[in-house]
């Protein structure tokens, strides 16, 4: 059953959502080739209690962190460990919060120094299919017309489309219906209407759709070996629009200053 929140509750997934994209700002300035994704994980749990909140993964069905951090062929659910991160690495970067009662999921790609620009095009389109998702979470079209939009993006490009994890509804749980998958059919699926909050998060593979778990049973990497991306926001339907409630603007002002300096 899908729970449509009321005004106020999208306030307060809204104050959630932020919190996530600041912590993702905050990483931002620390990413560089050397750092380990266990540091960034203990900075971001501190961030998150510092705000009075609590993180939104760490105990939720086991999961032992803040943060999944999935690097190059991981595509998402990698567990923060002391490798450092290299020059030429991607990293995805999964992050919930839980203030007041709810929560806010929210993921970004970083690119660690120089990538390749097969990587590059990579990341750009995986946002653009995120985009084009957002774009059809309207009044009148369906889940299907997201998940349709996101699939032909990516394959036009001769991406892979991972099936396996979808988006999905938000609120007082992590996970509410309905899933929001990467694919499938327009005029399919559940009505989008007034106070619909989801999650969507393309995540789409260089080549291979296949998918591996790792025999940590969290990490799920790419079966060919090949690098993935992975993009998530918060949406809420407002008069019957799409409303971001993530926001990339902490990232990109982190990641302009690193640019100049
Ligand atoms: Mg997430
Ligand atoms: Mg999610």
């Amino acid at each position: 059953m899908i729970h449509y929140k009321s005004p106020e509750e999208i306030e307060l997934i809204r104050e959630s959502a932020l919190l996530v994209s600041k912590t993702l700002g905050m990483l931002a300035a620390e990413i560089q080739p050397g750092v380990t994704p266990l540091h960034l994980d203990q900075r971001a749990e501190e961030f998150i209690r510092d705000h009075d909140a609590d993180p939104g993964f760490l105990g939720l069905y086991g999961c032992p962190s803040t943060l999944l951090t999935s690097v190059n062929e991981q595509i998402v659910h990698g567990l923060p460990n002391n490798r450092p991160l290299e020059e030429g690495d991607i990293v995805s970067i999964d992050c919930g919060a839980k203030k007041n009662g709810y929560y806010g999921d929210h993921a970004y790609t970083f690119s660690i120094g120089e990538i390749s620009p097969e990587v590059e095009k990579l990341l750009d389109v995986t946002l653009q299919c995120l985009y084009k998702g957002i774009e059809q979470a309207h009044k009148g079209n369906r889940i299907g017309d997201i998940s349709y939009a996101i699939q032909q993006h990516a394959e036009q490009h001769g991406y892979g489309v991972v099936r396996e994890l979808v988006g999905h509804g938000l609120g007082k749980k992590m996970h509410e219906s309905p899933e929001v998958p990467n694919y499938g059919k327009r005029g399919k699926g559940s009505k989008i209407k007034d106070g619909l909050v989801i999650a969507i998060e393309p995540m789409i593979n260089l080549g291979t759709r296949r998918v591996k778990q790792l025999s940590d049973g969290w990490t799920i990497v790419t079966a060919d070996g090949a690098p993935a991306a992975h993009f998530e926001h918060d949406v809420a339907i407002v008069d019957g629009k799409p409303e971001i409630l993530s926001t990339f603007e902490y990232i990109e002002e982190a990641l302009a200053k690193k640019m100049v300096s």
